[in-house]
């Protein structure tokens, strides 16, 4: 007999589980707003011209070669991406205390933060994170060791951000508690604090609470098209001198997804501090993986550290950034068009890869069995995956769904 026998089929991831349901549909006509991948107006995957330039410099470079990078990965790939979050100028950097790990993407910097925060926060060990936030983020930090409870972040009736109830709920946390704070274009609601509000929310955690700021960041410059903008608030932490946790994904804003780069970087209070959490993250690492793959940390490495390619790349970025934007436009004037009954203002007003639209599960599975148009349950759709020949099947179905 089996010793595995026993074991149970597992449920499909709620996001990658609809690509699986999306491949399976025959339909010529169906749509697949699930997953937060970008895509052309051709609905085609996207190479960035900057990434081809860098890999064609690699491949001819034969200096190069395949030996293991070091537990925390590129040295000069970890300093430009703690200017890239930070900004240049950053006396935290001038200063050496912030340590940082190239990790594997957003999911593998959390993953390695949580579990330094699980083996070394002197504080209370629970992580605080938005209702709703990323799934995954529920399954990361406990596996990472930590407690995940939730504050309240969205409010349906406005469509908008629950600012009193956020507040609300951080000033119940225990002192030195974790809180998971999106950096920018916040997933799954496109929902941000305004500024005015991150100086609210910066106030609760620095002064009342002593709470401990553990900013994800997968979406800089993707968001707004501008770098600094979308780092604004992580800057906003940083810069009045407290602790900060950062964990930077490339996935979205150079079209790394499957390469799995990115960074966690931990801003502390001293240079010695931060030597001596860089040596225990090269703790938690080694037995995890080892150390981090080459190739998409090299890509990387590349285009920030040349002007050329770094300017080149902030014009993709924002025609990315900007295409998004326009599908917003078109979306909610397909709707109008329609009359299609309700407010969808906060098609225009939320920020990011997705929108939330407000629709309900019955609402989704009945666009999905009648419009062949994937996406996840909660209502969210990725506007990545729009383009002015399915702004109108989606919007019918819409329209259908409601009325
Ligand atoms: N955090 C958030 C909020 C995300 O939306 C994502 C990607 O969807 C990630 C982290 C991590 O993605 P990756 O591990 O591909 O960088």
């Amino acid at each position: 007999g089996s010793y595995f026998a026993h074991v149970e089929q597992a449920p499909e991831d709620p996001i990658l589980g609809i690509t699986v349901a999306f491949n399976k549909d025959p339909s010529p006509v169906k749509v697949n707003l699930g997953v937060g991948a970008y895509r052309t107006e051709d609905g085609k995957p996207l190479v960035l011209d900057v990434v081809r330039q860098a890999e064609q410099q690699l491949i001819s470079d034969e200096s190069r070669n395949k030996e293991y990078l070091g537990i925390t990965g590129i040295t000069h790939f970890n300093r430009l991406s703690a200017q890239l979050i930070l900004g240049s100028d950053s006396p935290a950097i001038a200063e050496k205390r912030v340590a940082t790990a190239q990790c594997l993407s957003g999911t593998g910097s959390l993953r390695v933060g949580g579990e330094f925060l699980a083996r070394h926060h002197s504080g209370p060990k629970i992580i605080y994170v938005p209702s709703p936030t990323w799934g995954n983020h529920f399954k990361i930090f406990p596996f990472a060791g930590l407690e995940t409870k939730t504050y309240r972040y969205y409010d349906p009736k406005t469509k908008g951000l629950d600012y009193e109830g956020l507040l609300e709920d951080l000033r119940a946390a225990p002192k030195g508690a974790v809180v998971l704070l999106h950096a920018c274009a916040h997933n799954p609601t496109g929902v941000d604090p305004s500024q005015e509000q991150w100086e609210g929310i910066r106030r609760v955690i620095r002064e009342e609470k002593q709470l401990l700021p553990f900013f994800d960041s997968a979406y800089q410059g993707f968001a707004s098209g501008s770098l600094d903008t979308d780092a604004w608030a992580v800057r906003r932490f940083v810069s009045d001198g407290g602790e900060v946790f950062a964990a930077q994904s490339y996935a979205k804003n150079m079209g790394l997804y499957g390469e799995r780069v990115g960074a966690l970087s931990i801003i502390v209070k001293e240079a010695g501090i931060a030597t001596r959490v860089e040596s225990q993250l090269k703790l938690v690492i080694r037995p995890m993986y080892s150390s981090p793959p080459t190739h998409g940390a090299a890509i990387v490495t590349r285009i920030l550290s040349s002007k050329k390619l770094f300017d080149e790349w902030k014009v993709e970025l924002k025609s990315m950034a900007d295409r998004i934007i326009s599908m917003r436009h078109e979306l909610f004037e397909a709707l109008k068009a329609r009359q299609t009954p309700g407010n969808w203002e906060h098609i225009l007003n939320q920020i990011g890869m997705f929108t939330f639209t407000g629709l309900s599960r019955e609402q989704v599975e009945y666009m999905t069995r009648e419009f062949h148009i994937y996406m996840t349950l909660d209502g969210r759709i990725s506007m990545a995956g729009l383009n002015s020949q399915n702004v109108p099947q989606l919007a019918d179905a819409m329209h259908s769904a409601v009325v």
